[in-house]
C-alpha cells in the first residue's frame, strides 16, 4: 500500500485540508518529508512542540513510563499525574488540577465547573457566560459556542444557551453585558487563532475588576499561551492579573495529548465525586511526558531564551519587511508572533504559508490576514536564521507572483 496525500482524500473525513507533503521524521526544529525534503519548523504543531521534535528528555520519559505502566483510568491514582499536578500548583496561583486530553476538554471542564459553582452558591439565575468575538476555545459544542466565531458553531442544531460575546479590548462592550447573573467570563490572555492580538492593560485589569464586582469567575484560556510560549510560564504572570480558573493544553505535553484545568480549592470543591470525568484524563504516559516537558521549560534559561529569540525574529522580520513591505505590524509576545499583512496583501496569509512549504519552512496562519509563527521554545539561533532566509524567499515569491 502506498501511503500518499491522495490516500487522505480516499479514507479521511474531509474536515481538514492538509499540505501536499507528508512529514515522516523530526529532530529539534527540523522536519523531513517522504521525499526527504527538509523543513525548518516555525509552526511547532500549532504551538504544541515546545521543545521541538523528539527532545531527548521527552523521549526518555516516554520510554521509561512506557515500560512501567500505560493506563489505569481514574479508578486509581497514578504517580506521574500526582507529581505533575503538584508541580503545576507550586508554579501557579492554582491549588487544584483536573486532567483532560485536549484544550477543548480542559475548557469544557472549566465552563461546567463555573456553572456548577454559580448554581451551588447563587442559584439557577446566575448562568450567563461572557466571552469575546474572535476568541477560540476548542471544538466541543459548548466550547465552540463560547468561542467568538459563529461560523464554527452554526449548523449543528440548538446551541448551549446563555452565552454572550463582547469585543476584545473593548471594555465598554463588556461592561454593557456583565451583570450579577454572569457566572463566568472566558478569554485568551492573548488571542491566538483570532489573529494574534494582545490585550491592553486597561482591558484585562478592567475585566478582572468587573468580574469581582459581579461575583463572576474569570477563566483564562491559556491553551496556546501557556507553558512558556510568551516568555512567562503562563501569560497571566506577565500581565499581573490572576484568573480564577486556567486551562492549559497544547505545549503542556510537548506533543503528547494532554490538557488540564487549574483552579483554587474553594472553586474546585464544587466538582464533587461523580460530577465530571474522563477515561484518559491523567493518563500516566501523558503525565510522564508532560512532567519532563514542564521541568525542561520551567527554567530561567528557557524562559529568558524565549524573549531573546523573539527579539531575533523581530529583527529579521523587520529586514524582510524593509525589502518587501508586506506587513503592517508584527504582533504577539514571546514565540507567539503574528505578522499582520498590510492592506495590499490582506486576505492572502495562506499564500505565504504555502510558499513557505515550497521553500522549506513551515509556518501557520491566524485567519486570512495574519501569518503566525509558533516555533519550539528552544529553537537554535542557526535554525531561526535559516528558516527566516527561506521565509524571505517565500515572501519574494508571493510578492513577485
Ligand atoms: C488550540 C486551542 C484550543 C483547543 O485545543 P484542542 O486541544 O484542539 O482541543 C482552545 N483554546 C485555545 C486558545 C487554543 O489555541
Amino acid at each position: 500500500m502506498t501511503v500518499s496525500r491522495a490516500l487522505f482524500d480516499q479514507v479521511m473525513v474531509p474536515n481538514y485540508s492538509p499540505s501536499a507533503v507528508i512529514p515522516v521524521k523530526g529532530e529539534g526544529s527540523r522536519v523531513w518529508d517522504q521525499q526527504d525534503n527538509e523543513y525548518v519548523d516555525f509552526a511547532g504543531g500549532i504551538a504544541v512542540n515546545c521543545l521541538g521534535h523528539c527532545h531527548p528528555a521527552l523521549v526518555s520519559a516516554l520510554k521509561e513510563q512506557g515500560e512501567k505502566l500505560w493506563h489505569l483510568s481514574n479508578v486509581w491514582a497514578n504517580e506521574p499525574s500526582l507529581r505533575l499536578a503538584e508541580k503545576l500548583t507550586k508554579a501557579t496561583f492554582a491549588e487544584k488540577v483536573y486532567f483532560a486530553n485536549s484544550g477543548a476538554e480542559a475548557n469544557e471542564a472549566a465552563l461546567k465547573l463555573a456553572r456548577r459553582w454559580a448554581l451551588d452558591k447563587f442559584g439557577a439565575e446566575k448562568s450567563q457566560i461572557i466571552s469575546f468575538n474572535k476568541g477560540f476555545h476548542g471544538r466541543t459544542f459548548f466550547t465552540v459556542t463560547v468561542g467568538g466565531q459563529a461560523a464554527y458553531s452554526d449548523g449543528f442544531g440548538p446551541k448551549p444557551g446563555d452565552i454572550a460575546h463582547a469585543d476584545y479590548n473593548d471594555l465598554a462592550s463588556f461592561e454593557a453585558l456583565i451583570s450579577d447573573n454572569t457566572c463566568a467570563v472566558m478569554l485568551e490572555p492573548l488571542q491566538g487563532e483570532g489573529g494574534v492580538v494582545s490585550p491592553t492593560k486597561e482591558f484585562i485589569q478592567g475585566v478582572r475588576e468587573l468580574c469581582d464586582k459581579h461575583n463572576a469567575l474569570l477563566i483564562f484560556d491559556e491553551v496556546q499561551t501557556g507553558v512558556g510560549r510568551t516568555g512567562d510560564l503562563y501569560a497571566y504572570q506577565g500581565l499581573g492579573v490572576t484568573p480564577d480558573i486556567l486551562s492549559t493544553a497544547k505545549a503542556l505535553g510537548g506533543g503528547f495529548p494532554i490538557g488540564a484545568m487549574l483552579t483554587t480549592t474553594e472553586i474546585a470543591k464544587h466538582l464533587k465525586v461523580g460530577t465530571h470525568g474522563s477515561t484518559y484524563g491523567g493518563n500516566p504516559l501523558a503525565c510522564a511526558v508532560a512532567e519532563a516537558a514542564f521541568d525542561t521549560v520551567n527554567t530561567t534559561e528557557v524562559l529568558e531564551g524565549v524573549t531573546a529569540k523573539e527579539a531575533l525574529f523581530r529583527e529579521l522580520l523587520a529586514e524582510i519587511n524593509a525589502e518587501f513591505n508586506v506587513f503592517a505590524e508584527v504582533r504577539g509576545k514571546g514565540l507567539l508572533l503574528g505578522l499582520a499583512l498590510n492592506d495590499e496583501y490582506k486576505g492572502r496569509a495562506k499564500e505565504f504559508m504555502t510558499a513557505g512549504v515550497e521553500h522549506g519552512v513551515m509556518a501557520l496562519v491566524a485567519g486570512a490576514d495574519v501569518v503566525r509563527f509558533t516555533p519550539s521554545l528552544v529553537i537554535p539561533e542557526a535554525d531561526i536564521r535559516e528558516g527566516m532566509a527561506r521565509f524571505a524567499k517565500a515572501v519574494a515569491q508571493v510578492v513577485n507572483g
